[in-house]
């Protein structure tokens, strides 16, 4: 990425809105912005097989695996403008498991690009399904948006909820109703 170019755009920006990029407050900006958004959208630029390499390991059991509570924060590609919430994995393994730090930067890896929340869902169940061949995958992301509550559509305490479901957890209602009760989803 081209950071300088990032920062010559972020300048116009702030001009076109009516601020001087001159400003003590502002001089340093441009920089800023084009920092942290090559940090936010550094997952287009992650390789997932580095992301998960030496992670994957080999487990007989094929009891459900839960991973709650996996802070996400990404970016809404309609408005850019960040959505946060909580993610909760849980999988049926099929002799492989996965490090549990793990399902974190693999969350991360698809969080860190413009998204949409339900792809973002379905992006993560896919990728664990297939890396662990899993015979299950749920995925369940809570979250709200800026671009919502910022915006005064008066949704400010809207909270948005995405799952997707693969394999067993898809087929059989006896898994999915285990994945809630244990993910047991709590809402304010
Ligand atoms: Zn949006």
């Amino acid at each position: 990425m081209n950071e300088q170019k990032i920062a010559t755009l972020v300048r116009e920006l702030l001009t076109e809105i009516g601020e001087d990029p001159q400003r003590e407050g502002l001089r340093d900006t441009p920089k800023r912005v084009a920092a942290a958004m090559t940090f936010l959208t550094s997952g287009y630029r992650a390789d997932i097989h580095r992301v998960i390499n030496n992670a994957i390991f080999t487990q007989s059991t094929n009891s459900m695996v839960i991973v709650k509570n996996i802070e996400v924060y990404s970016l809404c590609e309609h408005h850019m403008l960040p959505f946060f919430g909580r993610c909760h994995i849980g999988y049926i393994p099929n002799g492989k498991v996965f490090g549990v730090s793990k399902l974190a930067r693999l969350v991360d890896m698809y969080a860190r690009r413009l998204q949409l929340q339900e792809r973002l869902t379905e992006q993560i169940s896919q990728e664990i399904m297939s890396s662990i061949d899993a015979d299950g995958v749920g995925v369940m992301i809570e979250a709200r948006h800026l671009c919502m509550m910022m915006r005064g559509v008066e949704k400010q305490n809207s909270m948005m909820v995405t799952s997707s479901v693969l394999g067993m957890f898809r087929e059989s209602t006896a898994t999915r109703e285990e994945f809630l009760a244990l993910i047991g989803t709590r809402h304010e």
